[in-house]
């Protein structure tokens, strides 16, 4: 199959020439996946000068691209060598981003307008053209930056074009695994040999080779990055009313922990805590993380994510910080799959996280320290304290409480922490 056609009308077709010659889309021409035509409107012009600007009306500096030699490059090219998908170039425009890109990709043929000066008659934009663009919010000095701006982002994603067609679906921007059609992501940090440069060392996630754990830390770095950088791309989402959500507080030095509630959403997929009837003994009441997981996984046949709820930020090594319901729900996405079941683990003080890390004693063994991931903690999430207090109302009214047993000292604050988080969840506030 032919890739995509452009035809550039400029004064400077030297420039746009001179540019093709070199890298992938000029072999691209050259073995004719990409067709580049350039149109100077000064062949179009019908004075002796050759003139293509004026003097705008209504006064001002500068000159203005005259309409008739523009109109007449267009319909010249368009009776030689068919219609075209016309795209004027302007700084008063619609942006050109990637998800541009990939809709012009559709056209066979496509139509650049660069202008000079002033830029062109406005009579041009009101009716010789389909769209416009621009490249961004600065002013060049002509459209021909922009014009090879567009050809390259739209002909990489043509078939035969880049080497590698994968490296175009991952890229920063595109619409892939990593994004869906409300946003996207930036890509994650990439690596080449040496694997350390003047004490610069490449993560050694990337060396030790498990496919697993390199998806994972990709996914976490393009989070990171996204939020970071440009949390304006990312995508909208909202914690689905069906995912299961437990509330679990821990309990003991030994990292016991006591399931503090079935939050609306679990307790019909589950029947914990229904009717207020107390669910029995055993890990839905109380026992140790791994326990719990394990448990949850058996009723909803999907592993459960864990996340350590807190007040203050906590940093644990290897483990993500989410600092908004929004952040975290990203990630959590990225990493996995939002239907899955919740379980917030409420953890006062930052120094109760130690609790999460450590197993539960059984008869013959001491208790053994485990990391955060093996224990099933996938983020920290930092709740704001000041919604405390109106989610913990939200709570109370909501969630049935699945234990029977006197609540400890913690319980109250600990439920209107989870509650936050939760209220967070299930609408994020905007950022
Ligand atoms: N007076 C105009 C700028 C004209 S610049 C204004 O203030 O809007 C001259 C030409 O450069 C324009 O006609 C356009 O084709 C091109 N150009 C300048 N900045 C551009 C941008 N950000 N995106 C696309 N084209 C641009």
């Amino acid at each position: 199959m032919s890739g995509p056609s452009f035809e550039v009308f400029t004064l400077f077709p030297e420039a746009i020439a001179g540019f093709l010659r070199g890298g992938l889309i000029g072999k691209a021409a050259e073995q004719g996946l990409v067709t580049v035509h350039c149109t100077d409107y000064r062949n179009f012009t019908s004075d002796r000068h050759r003139t293509v600007d004026d003097a705008p009306y209504g006064g001002g500096p500068g000159m203005v691209m005259k309409i008739e030699p523009v109109v007449a490059a267009l319909e010249s090219v368009a009776a030689d060598r068919g219609p075209m998908h016309r795209i004027l170039l302007t700084p008063s425009a619609p942006r050109f981003d990637q998800q541009v890109a990939q809709r012009l990709a559709r056209h066979p043929r496509i139509a650049l307008l660069c202008g000079r000066y002033e830029g062109i008659d406005d009579r041009v934009r009101e009716g010789h053209v389909d769209e416009c663009l621009s490249l961004g919010d600065f002013v060049l000095n002509g459209g021909e930056v922009a014009a090879l701006a567009i050809i390259e982002a739209v002909a990489r994603l043509c078939e035969g074009v880049l080497g590698n067609p994968e490296s175009a679906a991952r890229d920063s921007f595109s619409t892939n695994d990593l994004a869906d059609e409300t946003g996207h992501w930036l890509e994650f940090p990439q690596y080449t040999r040496p694997p350390e440069y003047r004490g610069r060392r490449v993560p050694p996630v990337l060396l030790a080779g498990a496919h697993d754990e390199v998806d994972r830390w990709r996914a976490e770095q393009a989070w990171q990055r996204t939020w970071t950088l440009r949390p304006d791309l990312r995508p909208r989402r909202m914690l689905p009313a069906t995912t299961p959500v437990y509330l679990a507080q821990s309990v003991s030095e030994a990292g016991e922990l006591r399931l503090l509630a079935a939050l609306p959403g679990a307790t019909g997929a589950v029947g914990l805590g229904q009717r207020g009837r107390s669910p029995g003994p055993g890990v839905e009441l109380h026992g140790d993380l791994k326990a719990l997981r394990r448990e949850l996984r058996r009723r909803h046949g999907a592993t459960p994510d864990v996340i350590a709820v807190s007040p203050a930020p906590v940093v644990i090594t290897g483990l993500p910080v989410a600092d908004s319901a929004a952040a975290l729900l990203d990630l959590l996405a990225l990493t996995g799959d939002l239907s899955a079941p919740l379980i917030l683990v409420v953890v006062p003080t930052p120094a109760g996280l130690g609790d999460l890390t450590t197993s539960i004693p059984t008869r013959s063994e001491q208790a053994k320290p485990v990391s955060a991931a093996s224990a099933g903690l996938r983020a920290v999430f930092t709740v704001d304290e000041r919604l405390l207090g109106v989610a913990a109302l939200e709570l109370a009214r909501r969630a049935p409480m699945i234990d029977s047993s006197p609540p400890q000292p913690v319980c109250g604050s600990a439920m209107s922490l989870a509650a936050a988080a939760l209220a967070e969840l299930r609408s994020p506030a905007a950022r």
